[in-house]
């Protein structure tokens, strides 16, 4: 260990930009065995491993590595997965920049330590090896939990409760398994056959699977609360946020969400009417993305996949103060994206022949103002600053809230918050229906893969306390 004083950082290779620009695989190489076992002995071994603490997960960063540096990696796995559910989607997905390699403690003078990379290599690796298995339990419980939705965050829980001995079951309105993993972050970050086998192993686990369910609309609330010991609702946020102005419901203006989702579906085999259509296609087009997270990263990244003609991204603040990971603002611009900085739409034009089209962007300058309460620079329009951009697809990346959940769960006794997400109690998960949990995106707000395996793993810790309570309880009334 403690290599990090002689030994450079290397993060896996990444292919070349061309051949990047023209399919979706994923972008990093992967790591060959020596080289993880190096950039794994970089690890200083600290004390106090800062890394840890500031991954969401509180991984045994520090273990893995020193067993990774010394080729035990069957047992780098298992330390690995203890408390991480999926580490191979983390390693790839987590904005590791601002997380636990951006908190190592080498990253001051030397570079940090690629914790995410030798992550994925563990986890990559054990699956190659036949080391991971379907979940076991050592005992059956006779109670069944029904989790409403399958994304990071209903299926983490999941996981944790089968491996209790409870039947889960899980109800998802999408055909495949995954939420944001398998239909919204694009396969050149995380390519779906990760998701997908990760589906197989958790159906080999004995986890039921009720696909193409809406809870709502084909089964409500209550019905699910009378056939499960408790539920968990982990839904997502999904309600795009709108941008107005003149000409903003013109045609060829859409939903980030509506626009990956179509991609991903392609690139998965299923016919996509809007896909094939053009609607939702950026071939041959002049694109232009608004906002500056990590959706509006995949965007325009997918755009030049697609083989658009330009890609522009539209941002009202500058690239230090953007939320996006420089990570992918940095793989964007390398593929040839423009970022259009300190700029807001004002209007969208449809030219005299193309009225019912989108066929610009009119935009204003901004300049960064004074710190507002919440520390953050305002931004305000710069007068007369005004500029066109040509565009025959303008895709909104503005951010997600929560949809009306008391009418989507048809639930009106439900408690939600000023912002709509699912109120819950701070330690039990509960909501204030008993037996009815809730985590993930539909309890934060947009957030991150990792923090929503984090808040399923602790819900469905919650949920077996409260199981294990209200079954005591109703022997002792016997
Ligand atoms: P979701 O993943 O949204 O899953 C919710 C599931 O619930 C969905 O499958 C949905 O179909 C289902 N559902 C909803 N309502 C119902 C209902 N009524 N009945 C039945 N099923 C229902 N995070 C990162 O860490 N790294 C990234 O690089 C990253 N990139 C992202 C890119 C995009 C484009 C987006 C949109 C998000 C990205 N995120 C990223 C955020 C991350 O995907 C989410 O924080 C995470 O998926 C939240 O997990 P979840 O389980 O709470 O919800
Ligand atoms: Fe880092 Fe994410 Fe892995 Fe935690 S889960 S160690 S934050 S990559
Ligand atoms: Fe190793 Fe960096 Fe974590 Fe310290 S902070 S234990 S050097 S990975």
């Amino acid at each position: 260990m403690l290599q990090f004083v002689r030994l450079e950082q290397q993060t896996p290779d990444k292919r070349d930009i061309a051949a990047r620009r023209s399919d979706f695989g994923e972008i990093y190489q992967d790591y060959q065995p020596p080289q993880a076992a190096a950039q794994a002995s970089r690890c200083s071994q600290c004390g106090v491993p800062f890394c840890q603490v500031h991954c969401p997960l509180s991984n045994n960063i520090p273990d893995w590595l020193k067993l990774t540096a010394e080729g035990r990696l069957e047992e780098a796995y298992e330390v690995s997965s203890a408390t991480n559910n999926f580490p191979e989607i983390c390693g790839r997905i987590c904005p590791q920049d601002r997380l636990c390699e951006g908190n190592c403690v080498i990253e001051k003078g030397f570079e940090s330590v690629t914790i995410g990379a030798v992550e994925r290599f563990i986890t990559d690796t054990a699956f190659e090896k036949g080391w991971v298995k379907p979940i076991r339990p050592v005992r059956e419980r006779p109670e069944s939990i029904g989790i409403i939705g399958a994304g990071p965050g209903g299926l983490a829980a999941a996981e944790e409760l089968r491996r209790r001995g409870y039947q889960v079951a899980v109800y998802d309105r999408h055909d495949r398994v995954g939420g944001l993993l398998i239909y919204g972050i694009p396969n050149f970050k995380l390519e779906k056959d990760i998701v997908l086998r990760r589906w197989k192993l958790m159906e080999e686990s004995g986890i039921a699977f009720h696909l193409g369910t809406e809870i709502g609309r084909d089964v409500s609330l209550a019905e699910l609360r009378a056939r499960h010991a408790a539920v968990l609702v982990a839904t997502g946020v999904y309600t795009p946020r709108e941008i107005g102005g003149p000409g903003a419901g013109l045609p060829g203006i859409v939903a980030a969400l509506d626009y990956l989702t179509a991609s991903n579906r392609a690139g998965l085999g299923d016919v996509v009417a809007a896909f094939a259509d053009g609607t939702l296609d950026a071939r041959g087009k002049h694109v232009v993305v608004i906002g500056g997270g990590d959706t509006a990263m995949d965007c325009v990244r997918t755009a030049v996949r697609q083989g658009a003609t330009a890609v522009k991204c539209l941002y009202r603040r500058d690239k230090a103060n953007m939320p996006g990971s420089m990570r992918e603002v940095k793989n964007a611009e390398e593929e040839s994206v423009e970022f259009v900085w300190l700029a807001a739409p004002e209007a969208f034009i449809g030219t005299a022949e193309s009225v019912d089209h989108v066929t610009g962007v009119r935009a204003v300058r901004m300049h960064l103002g004074l710190p507002d309460a919440s520390g953050r620079q305002s931004v305000e329009p710069i007068e007369g600053s005004h500029f066109t951009l040509q565009a025959d697809l303008v895709i909104k990346a503005l951010g997600f809230d929560p949809e009306d959940m008391p009418a989507v769960l048809a639930a009106p006794e439900i408690d939600v918050t000023r912002w709509g997400t699912l109120k819950v109690g701070h330690k039990s998960f509960m909501t204030n229906l008993p037996g009815v949990f809730a985590a993930g995106d539909i309890v934060r707000g947009a957030s991150l893969v990792v923090w929503a395996i984090r808040d399923g793993r602790d819900a469905a810790q919650q949920i077996h306390a409260y199981v294990q309570q209200t079954t005591a309880a109703a022997v002792a009334a016997e």
